[in-house]
């Protein structure tokens, strides 16, 4: 008889597993507490080689070559002058495109949106899930790819035990390349462009548009804001416009108007003019707090984690999507060659934890590069 298994959270990790999963024969079904999540979320994505593995397994290589390339990386300073050139050509790929082209491999039967776990319970038979409706479920095995807040996580590292804030955060935004002033546009464009000064770090680059688009036009322009936030501070920004405080982040259109305005302010007093612009152009930036997550587990009787809600590196990596890939590859490699559950999760827990701890601690390495209190 086929395994059943139960995908918690049905964004890139929890697909990269339901897809790999039921080809390799097992019962699968994801279960997503959203139901509008795409909403915000594509932006670009730099591929690294589980990615393009992940793409060549799944039979969509196609998916690669929708991106905006960058052909060099330059360095402002605070006038705007460019200090430093390097000859660094790198692509974007859109979000939106991979995560629908998985979600596509899925059948609908088996993906269930509007089911937001909140709790989880296992031994070694069988492992239950309950939802937020009531509704109750059980699997022989549940995968936790429910992402940094993960609910799943519980039940393998115990209460208490989650993401440690590193100190600081990052604002985003993302402006249609036609909203871009032409000054700022270009210096910009075609290029990955950063600028440093003291508690500030500012990255940015074009990725598709909407719906994959890469046509000059339908671009948009992405730019990544760190900035170091001591706990309290944090806290007070992190309420939203219903004023409700969120634990990691707030989506565009759920800043506080004033907080929005003291970004842009404190970009016009910080940011060389093009990236201020850049900043200034953005009616609805988002925030997400950084946090790190190296536990020494990532499964526990007959649940696994795998993707964010295992472990959570800095985005300085770029690797939080080729993480989920390799995780997803382990997972469905120890469960066909291990007959045994208890076996095969000791085996892909024996690969990955490593792995994981190797990627978290490099995002702390080039966390501490950066002039961020904290990190
Ligand atoms: C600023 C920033 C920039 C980044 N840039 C990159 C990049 O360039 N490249 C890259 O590879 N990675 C990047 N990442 C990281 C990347 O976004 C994640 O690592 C990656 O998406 C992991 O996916 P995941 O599926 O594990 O988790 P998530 O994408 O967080 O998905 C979790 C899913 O679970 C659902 N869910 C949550 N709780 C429940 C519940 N209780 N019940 C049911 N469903 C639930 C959520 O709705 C969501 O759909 C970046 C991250 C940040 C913060």
């Amino acid at each position: 008889m086929s395994l059943r298994i139960l995908v918690v959270g049905g964004s890139i990790g929890g697909l990269f597993a339901a897809v790999l999963l039921a080809r390799a024969g097992f019962d699968v079904t994801v279960t997503e507490r959203s139901e509008h999540w795409l909403e915000g979320r594509g932006a670009g994505l730099v591929a690294q080689r589980e990615v393009f593995a992940m793409l060549r397994e799944a039979g969509i290589e196609h998916v690669a070559r929708v991106g905006v390339t960058a052909y060099e990386r330059i360095h402002l300073d605070r006038q705007g002058t460019i200090i430093r050139r390097e000859h660094m050509p790198q692509t974007q790929l859109s979000w939106d495109v991979l995560f629908r082209t998985f979600r596509d491999l899925v059948p609908d039967a088996r993906y269930r949106i509007k089911a937001k776990a909140v709790m989880v319970q296992s031994d070694g038979s069988g492992a239950r899930v309950r939802y937020a409706d009531g509704h109750e479920e059980t699997a022989d095995l549940i995968v936790g790819a429910d992402g940094i807040g993960s609910v799943v996580r519980e039940t393998v590292t115990g209460a208490g035990v989650g993401p440690r804030y590193v100190g600081y955060a990052t604002w985003r935004g993302l402006v249609p390349e036609t909203e871009m002033p032409a000054s700022a546009a270009h210096q910009l464009f075609d290029r990955f462009a950063f600028h440093d000064g003291p508690g500030s770090h500012i990255l940015g680059y074009l990725v598709p548009g909407a719906n994959g688009a890469t046509e000059p036009g339908r671009r948009r322009y992405n730019w990544v804001w760190y900035r170091p936030y001591a706990i309290a501070d944090l806290d007070r920004i992190l309420v939203d416009t219903g004023g409700v405080k969120r634990p990691f982040s707030l989506a565009p259109g759920h800043v506080r108007p004033e907080i929005a305005r003291l970004v842009r302010t404190q970009a016009a007093e910080l940011l060389p003019a093009s990236f201020a612009a850049a900043v200034a152009a953005e009616p609805r930036p988002f925030i997400h707090a950084i946090f790190d997550h190296a536990p020494p587990r990532m499964v526990s009787a007959r649940v696994a984690l795998l993707g964010d809600a295992a472990f959570v590196a800095r985005p300085h990596t770029a690797m939080g999507v080729a993480k989920a890939a390799g995780d997803a590859f382990a997972l469905r490699d120890a469960l066909l060659a291990h007959r045994d559950i208890g076996a095969a999760l000791a085996a892909y827990q024996a690969e990955r934890v490593p792995a994981g701890q190797a990627i978290v601690a490099y995002g702390q390495r080039l966390g501490r590069g950066l002039d961020l209190a904290g990190s």
